[in-house]
């Protein structure tokens, strides 16, 4: 179907916990794996053809869930992976779903709205037969945001000849969507954050951060946490990175970046952090090694690796990506004595509030932001202290944790449905 490996630490969490042996066999390999031709023609007319997948890794739980992705990298391995990811982080959350992911293979960015809005549509009907609410429901992810997601909705409304709000999530709120669903990854991530300090007795005007990333989780994070105290002395976005050891104003940078997209009119921003006054340039590279205490990671996997892992001197690594921290790196930073807020519990606000659509769009309310953002607080807090908790009574780190109480869920819910085979 597609190469995937079950990492090393989730092959030692099914030796060592009390689970049964058929669950290795059953995680070896994703559920079920579409590959896709998505044709797209040009605003000049020419026709361009792109691969594209979407991943059910396990749907155990419940309904696949995960985002769709634009990106050139994307692969059939990598959308494997990004769902074995769900997986997890969807079983630790104690939301009903498994864990999917899709995406397509091409730059979005040399595309022009129009295209992107049809590269959208045609996706899903290449998709159509294997997705809706009761089966797996698709979000954004790299590259692909609400209004995407609004295109992506209608045309699976039009396939199927009805309304279907809880098809899709992370939608335009007047399209169904969810009131604080675009801050709700960074809100989470700073939930994780504020409960890992508030167990040091750190405050928040004591810590500085260095973010590296500045989409939609890594600059709503920035923001929420300057706004909570926290000092934020260096961001970065894909063609650049500022420093400033007296803090910088994410918000404003923020809002420099959205002002110049909308003039633009163009979908994915052009322009970047070091536009705007607040700091001095440095390289990407030198933020990763930057004296701060805790380094954000909200870019890419394989952010840090092998290669340059030794250069990192935050104690506390906060992954806000997917998969930023290779499996080498982590064990390095380990080692090292260095705590990593894992991503399957740090960016697990999005698919939390990813779910509160999903009910949102199945039963017909309409729940306010601080609603959703009690809830998400709540429920983060809690999973995050029981993680802390783990972590500490095992002497393991903060991943194995974490993977360790979704295997739990999954392996309590396989023993529940009985043999299957
Ligand atoms: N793409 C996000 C993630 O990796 C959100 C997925 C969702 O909301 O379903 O967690």
């Amino acid at each position: 179907m597609t190469d995937f490996k079950l990492p090393d630490l989730m092959t030692r969490i099914l030796d060592t916990r009390d689970v049964s042996p058929d669950l290795g066999s059953m995680l070896a390999q994703p559920k079920r794996a579409l590959g896709v031709a998505v044709p797209l023609r040009r605003d000049d007319g020419s026709l361009d053809v792109y691969p594209g997948w979407r991943v059910q890794f396990d749907t155990t739980l419940g309904p696949a869930k995960g985002g769709i992705r634009f990106h050139p990298d994307v692969t059939a391995e990598e959308c494997t992976q990004l769902a074995f990811w769900m997986t997890i982080k969807c079983a630790l959350l104690n939301l009903p779903f498994g864990g999917g992911k899709g995406g397509v293979q091409v730059d979005p960015k040399t595309l022009s709205p129009l295209e992107v809005e049809r590269l959208s549509r045609n996706y899903i009907g290449a998709i159509a037969d294997i997705i809706g609410p009761d089966m797996d429901i698709p979000a954004p992810d790299v590259n692909t945001d609400a209004r995407i997601m609004g295109w992506m909705a209608d045309e699976y409304g039009t396939i199927k000849r009805s309304h279907q709000p809880a098809s899709i999530t992370g939608k335009p709120v007047c399209l169904g969507g969810s009131e604080g669903r675009s801050q709700a990854t960074g809100r989470g991530a700073l939930i994780v954050l504020d409960a890992w300090m508030k167990r040091q007795d750190r405050k928040p005007e004591d810590v500085t951060l260095a973010v590296q990333g500045f989409g939609n989780a890594g600059a709503h994070f920035a923001c929420l946490a300057h706004d909570e105290g926290y000092k934020v002395v260096a961001v970065s976005d894909s063609r650049a990175a500022i420093h400033s050891q007296d803090g910088l104003d994410p918000q404003k940078l923020l809002d420099y970046k959205e002002r110049e997209k909308e003039l633009s009119g163009a979908l994915y921003a052009d322009s970047s952090v070091k536009e705007r006054d607040g700091g001095e340039e440095i390289e990407q590279s030198e933020l990763l090694g930057l004296d701060v205490d805790v380094l954000v990671l909200a870019a890419m996997e394989d952010a840090v690796t092998g290669d340059n892992v030794g250069d990192i001197r935050a104690p506390v690594v906060l992954e806000i990506a997917n998969g930023p921290v290779s499996v080498e790196a982590d064990e390095a930073l380990a080692k090292d004595g260095k705590t990593v807020l894992p991503d399957v519990l740090a960016n697990a606000g999005g698919v939390t509030v990813s779910y509160y659509e999903w009910v949102q769009g199945r039963t017909g309310e309409r729940w306010s932001e601080r609603v959703v953002n009690e809830r998400l607080a709540e429920r983060m807090q809690d999973i995050a202290e029981r993680c802390f908790d783990l972590a500490a009574e095992e002497d393991i780190p903060m991943r194995e944790a974490a993977y360790s109480l979704a295997v739990d869920r999954i392996a309590d819910a396989v023993r529940s449905r009985g043999d299957r085979t």
